[in-house]
């Protein structure tokens, strides 16, 4: 059941961490071109105001006076004793080194004015708006404005009143800046936070997903290695990228491993004797019968069966004899170590197989352990349990699993038949 679909925890993962991250960044720009654009605001609203007071004070410097209106038919604003109507001398120079437009108004009237109309005619003589008469020139305070309307076009304004030496209000003077002038120049400081913004999201959510698709791609292989082991499958290998993590996934990968190793131990060994039982010794002949046939390599088989081991249980009890199955198990096996395997087949019965050995070299080594299960003297109480086995060993070929078993046993039975203690060879092919 090998998969590599990546499944929904991928997307979920993703999902819990880079959707809050944009809308994280979504909050940043909003906010900061809000905090952004607010700080342009007062700044220039600050500019403006300066720019006003310092185009009043150019006036009263340089025509000291008031301002007052001449004439009956065509009127002429004067400023002391210098007639102002047509004198753009201070307001071209404002306007030349800030940049902004100002007008001067005499009472709501403009006089002078760098505002110029849709046809390029300065728009002299047009009046202020309502609102403005109302909060600057008849109440006498300067006023700032985000949004006026001036020749159709949108302003940041400032007005402010012109007093004459009698304490009236003589007209106001404006100082401003057209709308769409401003807002490309906050748009322009803000375009490098929204880059940034947008620069590090991108680097934030890739190497999130990097990070992530590495997690998800160790818990598939995790998942891939614990689907074969519930197959049945107690030899599957886990991804070696798993255990070389030194992280939690790398702990369970170690773990994981370890239940393996368990739960062959479980399946594949008898609890008694701690030798292969018979289920796990199938599996090794089938795989060395396999190999032999194959490369053609020689191979032999032998089942062994103790003597007279009722008599054992019968007379020192059953303890007794699992402590002599135990001894016999441990002999079998460190005979066998150099030779091939042992495995306990079933009740006092036990599987050797010789890998790569001839039967003669098989049956001389059964004879050396026969020796030394001979000269056994297992302790119990106060006695000592001496034992004989009988075996029978053939030599395995072109044949199969069953009828080779089936011949060692006739050949076990035999054994049997002629007194015990013996080793029964014989290689039926010949
Ligand atoms: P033979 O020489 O003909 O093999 O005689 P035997 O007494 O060895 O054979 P038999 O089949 O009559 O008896 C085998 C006994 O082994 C019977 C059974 O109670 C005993 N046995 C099988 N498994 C165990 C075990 O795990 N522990 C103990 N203590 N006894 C066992
Ligand atoms: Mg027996
Ligand atoms: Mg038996």
């Amino acid at each position: 059941m090998k998969s590599e679909n990546k499944g929904r925890i991928l997307y979920n993962l993703l999902a819990i961490s880079i959707l809050p991250l944009c809308l994280l960044g979504v909050v940043i720009l909003v906010l900061g071109s809000y905090i952004f654009r607010q700080t342009m605001y007062s700044e220039i609203s600050h500019e403006l105001e300066y720019v006003a007071l310092n185009t009043r004070l150019l006036f009263d410097t340089a025509y000291p006076g008031d301002y007052v209106l001449v004439g009956d038919t065509s009127y002429r604003l004067y400023k002391g004793d210098n007639d102002i109507t047509d004198d753009y001398t201070i307001i071209n120079e404002v306007n030349t080194s800030t940049g902004m437009d100002i007008t001067l108004f005499y009472q709501d009237t403009r006089i002078l004015t760098t505002i110029s109309s849709a046809d390029g005619e300065l728009i002299v003589g047009t009046g202020a708006a309502e609102l403005i008469k109302e909060e600057v020139l008849y109440s006498g305070e300067a006023n700032f404005y985000y949004n006026a309307n001036i020749n159709d076009e949108a302003y940041f304004a400032y007005y402010t009143p012109l007093y004459n030496s009698d304490g009236n209000i003589a007209g106001m003077l404006f100082v401003g800046k057209p709308r769409a002038e401003v807002d490309s120049a906050v748009l322009k400081s803000v375009h490098p936070l929204i880059i940034a913004v947008i620069i590090t999201i991108i680097i934030m959510a890739v190497c999130i997903f990097v990070y992530y698709n590495r997690i998800v791609a160790i818990l598939i292989k995790i998942r891939n290695f614990l689907s074969e082991t519930a197959d049945g499958d107690l030899n599957a290998e886990l991804n070696p990228e798993v255990t070389r993590r030194n992280d939690e996934l790398g702990q369970i990968g170690i773990s994981i491993l370890s239940m393996q190793r368990s739960l062959r131990t479980m399946v594949e060994t008898d609890t008694l004797t701690g030798l292969y039982n018979r289920r796990s010794a199938h599996r090794r002949l089938k795989q060395i019968m396999d190999k032999a046939s194959g490369t053609g390599k020689p191979y032999c088989i032998a089942i062994g069966d103790i003597d007279f081991f009722k008599r054992v249980n019968d007379t020192y009890g059953h303890d007794c004899g699992d402590i002599v199955l135990k001894t016999v198990a441990d002999t079998l096996k460190s005979h066998m170590r150099n030779y091939g395997f042992a495995a306990r087949w079933g009740g006092e019965e036990f599987l050797l197989i010789f890998d790569h050995m001839k039967l003669d070299e098989s049956e001389e080594s059964l004879n050396e352990l026969l020796s030394k299960i001979r000269m056994l003297k297992i302790p119990y109480g106060d006695s000592t349990v001496s034992l004989t086995m009988t075996f029978g060993v053939t030599s395995g070929g072109d044949i199969d699993e069953k009828d080779l078993l089936r011949r060692a046993d006739i050949l076990l039975y035999a054994g049997k038949e002629s007194g015990r203690n013996c080793v029964v060879s014989r290689n039926f092919d010949n």
